[in-house]
């Protein structure tokens, strides 16, 4: 499992999509989902290739908005360095926060926090001991790992301020 940290969406954005051909030919940038929708449709109706007959063009959001990806595991010591408390009987890390006070949270905790130290990545056999399972491999992460990520989270939080947008995560 995973969290995603990025941009809460902004339902005001006009959102812009990129047409192609099942061939790999670029079709051409259009603004709106309508739009991009209906020029999909049309191409359908005159390109010779049969997944466009049959569905259209592929249309692929364009989107400029910064997003960082991590395991659980990894998210849960990013969100205790600064400072969010996380339930560990919940499965699912959803959260959101508002941006200028993220910011402050990662600006103190790369200024404070310690270094992390990184983990060992473990392998284990998974079952018991009349029934042996899979080799189970859990990855470490390398030293200052959850600084470095702190460094990219920032980025994601000067860019929500930009269009005052909260982070979320999930
Ligand atoms: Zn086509």
């Amino acid at each position: 499992m995973s969290v995603t940290f990025t941009a809460e969406i902004d339902p005001t954005a006009v959102r812009s999509f990129r047409l192609s051909c099942e061939d790999g030919t670029d079709i051409g940038l259009y603004s709106g989902y309508s739009n991009a929708y209906s020029e999909a449709a049309a191409h359908g109706l005159v390109c010779l290739h049969s997944l466009c007959q049959q569905y259209g063009a592929d249309i692929d959001e364009i989107t400029d908005v910064p997003s960082m990806n991590v395991t659980n595991a990894n998210a849960y010591p990013i969100l205790a360095a600064l400072g969010y408390t996380v339930d560990l009987e919940e499965p699912e890390l959803i959260g959101d926060a508002d941006a200028s006070d993220m910011l402050a949270r990662i600006d103190i905790a790369l200024a404070l926090a310690p270094v992390d130290p990184g983990t060992d990545t473990l392998e284990y056999q998974d079952g018991d001991t009349d029934r042996p399972a899979a080799i189970v491999t859990e990855y470490g992460r390398p030293a200052g790992y959850t600084q470095t990520k702190l460094r990219e989270l920032r980025t994601i939080a000067v860019y929500c301020i930009s269009g005052s947008r909260k982070v979320v995560w999930g």
